[in-house]
């Protein structure tokens, strides 16, 4: 059955800018709850559980936090930056998001 992951990371709130830590969740990779610090290397599985392509180097997957701890503002977007099937950073989300919940940037 398909679910989420987490990345427990430090990064600046969307809405406020304090330094805070946030749990993102983000469906990309094998989706089956997985806990993610940033430097971790993406996990992969079975077909089915998947989402997205480990072929696919440099992909900006959505992240989403329910609340910042810090001004207590809610529905918090960000952009979880892969390369090389390694979460590489995060940032507030600046873009549309996609239906996919992911865009593929290039090799
Ligand atoms: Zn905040």
């Amino acid at each position: 059955m398909a679910t989420i992951n987490t990345l427990v990371t430090e990064t600046n709130c969307p809405v406020c800018a304090q330094l805070s830590t946030f749990r993102i969740d983000f469906r990309y990779g094998e989706c089956w709850m997985h806990l993610y610090s940033l430097g971790d290397d993406l996990r992969w599985g079975p077909e089915k559980a998947n989402v997205g392509r480990p072929e696919d180097l440099r992909v900006l997957v959505e992240g989403y936090d329910r609340i910042c701890p810090h001004c207590h503002g809610r529905d918090l977007n960000f952009d979880i930056s892969i390369e090389n099937n390694v979460l590489t950073s995060v940032a507030p989300l600046r873009r549309q998001p996609t239906e996919n919940g992911y865009v593929v940037i290039g090799d």
